[in-house]
């Protein structure tokens, strides 16, 4: 169940005792069991077995609690270094950031590790998943085949670049956020049962992130439609959420995964929510103050970054 396994991450700082019970503790163990069996292609009746995958189970269930610990201190740092120090990348990329890539490629790298990694704990427990997990590896998946493979090579110049330090933070960012919601979802969550489908909290969760996706694509489509090929320069993006926000697409982001934290509620689910404020929300913010400099007939009435109000 989802909001016992909530509750159960909730037990950070305690020992192992997760799940709570002792069938759901069984049950839990024999997933561990087929799971690592899969990645090592092992029986669990082999001997010393299944101590070893005891073993190596609890402590990564104690190297997981870390790195969600690390993933929740880490978004008010970024929050924090963000809102002084704008991300060195599009419109705010300068120089003293070392080797710089191209651009489409810098996405390509710093984006894929989220369709990897998640796609590769989905099947590494395909046999026991349920419905409900088959429906966020959809919506996860379409987000990121999107963000890692399409989106890259639909960048208008070619010739942009960002610096390759700024790839690999994003790399080690990606792989380590899709980590905690796989294994979450299809692993330490101990699955969600069919009831969850008619829950309010997932329906309203899937509704806000496929809104969210659907304002994301529409707002960085009328972005690239103000350039020609190859054009590098920048104008008043205007039409869809635009009218309300400066970084329309940025609000559909958040918007995304403030619905894949109701949908899931979960812990990790919630943590990449708070992370794509702490990322997007200062980034909006310098994106605005850089369009009312650049345009002195920049919209007054219009937001930074969340609708009528921020
Ligand atoms: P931006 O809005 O800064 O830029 C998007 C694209 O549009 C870039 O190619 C940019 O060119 C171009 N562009 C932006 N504004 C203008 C303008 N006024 N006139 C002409 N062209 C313009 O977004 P990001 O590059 O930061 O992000 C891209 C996508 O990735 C977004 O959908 C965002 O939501 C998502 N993202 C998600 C994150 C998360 O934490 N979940 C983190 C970062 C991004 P140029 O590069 O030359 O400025």
């Amino acid at each position: 169940m989802p909001v016992q396994s909530f509750h159960a991450a909730l037990t950070l700082t305690s020992g192992w005792p997760y799940p709570s019970g002792h069938a759901a503790r069984r049950s839990l163990i024999i997933k561990i069991h087929r799971s690592w069996g899969t990645l090592f292609r092992r029986s669990p009746k082999e001997p010393g077995w299944s101590e070893l995958v005891e073993t190596i189970a609890m402590s990564e269930w104690t190297l997981y609690r870390i790195l969600l610990a690390a993933y929740f201190v880490l978004a008010a740092a970024a929050f924090a270094a963000i809102r002084f120090i704008p991300v060195p990348y599009g419109r705010h990329n300068r120089r003293g950031w070392g080797r710089q890539v191209k651009a489409y490629l810098g996405w390509l790298l710093m984006e894929s590790p989220s369709f990897f990694v998640f796609a590769f704990f989905f099947l590494l427990e395909a046999g026991s998943v349920g419905k409900v997990e088959v429906i966020f590896l959809i919506l996860w998946e379409v987000h990121y085949v999107q963000r890692s493979f399409v989106y890259p090579f639909l960048i208008r110049n070619r010739q942009t670049r960002m610096p390759l330090v700024i790839v690999l933070l994003a790399m080690t960012f990606t792989t380590w956020n899709s980590y905690l919601n796989s294994r979450y979802l299809f692993h330490f969550s101990g699955g969600y049962s069919s009831e969850w489908l008619t829950d309010l909290r997932f329906l309203l969760g899937v509704m806000l992130f496929v809104s969210g996706l659907a304002i994301n694509w529409h707002s960085d489509r009328i972005l690239r439609r103000l350039r020609q090929p190859g054009e590098r320069t920048y104008q008043i993006p205007r039409g869809g959420f635009f009218r309300y926000v400066s970084c329309a697409n940025y609000f559909g982001e958040t918007i995304e995964w403030a619905g894949w934290a109701l949908a899931t509620w979960s812990l990790p689910g919630l943590g990449f929510a708070i992370w794509t404020v702490a990322n997007l929300g200062p980034r909006a913010r310098s994106h605005h103050l850089w369009y009312r400099r650049h345009f002195p007939d920049y919209p007054k009435n219009r937001k930074a970054f969340i609708p009528f109000l921020i």
